[in-house]
């Protein structure tokens, strides 16, 4: 008998029909001989509404009641599903992350687990009982309700199933499972049918958003078997596993995993810079002072003792990093600040590129054939990102797609 956790998101929960299709999938598993412990979302759309509902009275509303305010939307879930689960006659009892004890440390709206009680569980799994758990949440040492940070039910779920040592961690989704490409801008995406945590990490935090970037790290750190699958149509989903010997369409070929894009990005130069040790620490110390993530950093060489510093970060945050900037600039003499806001970022990902050359040569001569012209470029042991005009994403993301023969079998 294998245990599963099965966690179900936002859309697999989003009406009482759904509901009831969630729980015919739960009951079909426990047919099948498993134990199944089920974690789910809010019904889509209830945790922006309680949000915005929070912020309609202050923009800024306090971090502890807004944890408590958005922690509801599952608790309502948990109770509609055990209640669809029981007409079903499958017994079932639903838990807040308070009653099973999901421990988690202080910081309000981006909490982290720190010990999951599991005895409750199991004893309701070894009685014949499915635990409904909410997502998403989870109480500190002085029994305050937290939350996770957005997307946070899929961390709830890999960190059950590792507490639980279960067989399998099951996250259903509107998507039935990872694949080469948004199949929005690449309609021959071809799903993988496995992936590595590492290769999934990197697509996770380059803007491929099927999974939390922390459930991931989670996952890999804990060795719990993941899989995506779709909640609507039945079949194998994604393995995210361990195993490196996975790779890319064809054994012979670069292993590339897949191609992410992120359009939220924002490039800032400050230009004319003296060109002498320190710069970089005097140009960037107060950016990540003022907490904004830098991604991207390109320093020319420099000409005539001069040089342009540029980096990029997300466009929410560029007019801050501008201000910041801005002085920083001025105290150096540097000759002022340039921002752009028309480019997006397109990432190869695949732990293929470690025992393979010539991935990064392919990929820029792919570009240039379209005549897209790169205006970033960065890479790590298996990423190979670069910055381009954002009115070329599709374009680049489809040759690309193609070069690296990401494309469905025919
Ligand atoms: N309901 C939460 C959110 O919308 C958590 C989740 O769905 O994973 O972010
Ligand atoms: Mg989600």
């Amino acid at each position: 008998m294998a245990l599963l956790v099965q966690k179900y998101g936002g859309t697999s929960m989003g009406s009482v029909e759904r509901i009831e299709h969630v729980a015919s999938k739960v009951a079909a598993a426990r047919a099948r001989g498993n134990q199944v412990v089920v974690v789910v979302s809010a019904m889509s759309g209830e945790t922006d509404r309680l949000i915005k509902l929070a912020k309609a009275i202050n923009p800024r509303p306090l971090a502890r009641e807004l944890d408590q305010m958005i922690a509801t939307g599952e608790q309502v879930t948990i109770a509609m599903l055990a209640i669809a689960l029981d007409k079903m006659g499958v017994a079932a009892r639903s838990y807040t992350g308070a009653q099973v004890s999901i421990r988690t440390d202080k910081a309000y709206n981006k909490a982290r687990i720190q010990h999951i009680d599991t005895e409750r569980l199991m004893a309701d799994c070894n009685a014949g009982i499915v635990p409904v758990v909410a997502g998403f949440q989870g109480v500190d040492c002085d029994g305050n309700i937290t939350t996770l940070g957005r997307g946070g039910s899929d961390t709830t779920g890999v960190a059950l199933a590792a507490a639980l040592k279960a067989d399998e961690c099951q996250i259903y989704t509107d998507v039935d499972g990872v694949y080469t490409t948004d199949p929005r801008v690449e309609p021959k995406a071809r799903r993988l049918s496995k992936i590595t945590f590492e290769e999934m990490l990197e697509l996770a935090s380059l803007g491929s958003k099927v999974l939390q970037i922390r459930s991931v790290e989670f996952a890999g750190k804990y060795k719990v078997p993941l899989r995506v699958l779709s909640t609507f149509v039945d079949g194998p989903g994604t393995l995210i596993t361990l195993d490196e010997n996975v790779g890319g369409s064809k054994v012979e070929d670069p292993l590339i995993a897949g191609i992410a894009f992120s359009r939220d990005e924002a490039q800032l130069t400050v230009a004319g810079v003296p060109d002498r040790p320190g710069i970089a620490a005097a140009i960037l110390g107060p950016i990540g002072d003022a907490n904004i993530e830098i991604d991207m950093i390109v320093q020319n060489v420099g000409a005539d003792g001069m040089t342009d510093f540029t980096f990029t970060v997300s466009r929410g945050e560029l007019e801050r990093a501008a201000e910041v900037s801005k002085k920083v600039a001025e105290s150096l003499g540097a000759k002022g600040i340039r921002t752009a806001t028309d480019i997006c970022k397109v990432s190869l990902v695949g732990v293929g590129m470690r025992s393979h050359a010539g991935i990064a040569a392919k990929m820029f001569k792919t570009l240039a054939a379209e005549s897209i012209n790169i205006r970033m470029i960065s890479t790590s042991e298996i990423k190979i990102s670069v910055v381009v005009e954002d009115k070329y994403l599709e374009l680049a993301v489809r040759s690309l797609h193609k070069a690296f023969d990401l494309e469905q079998a025919a």
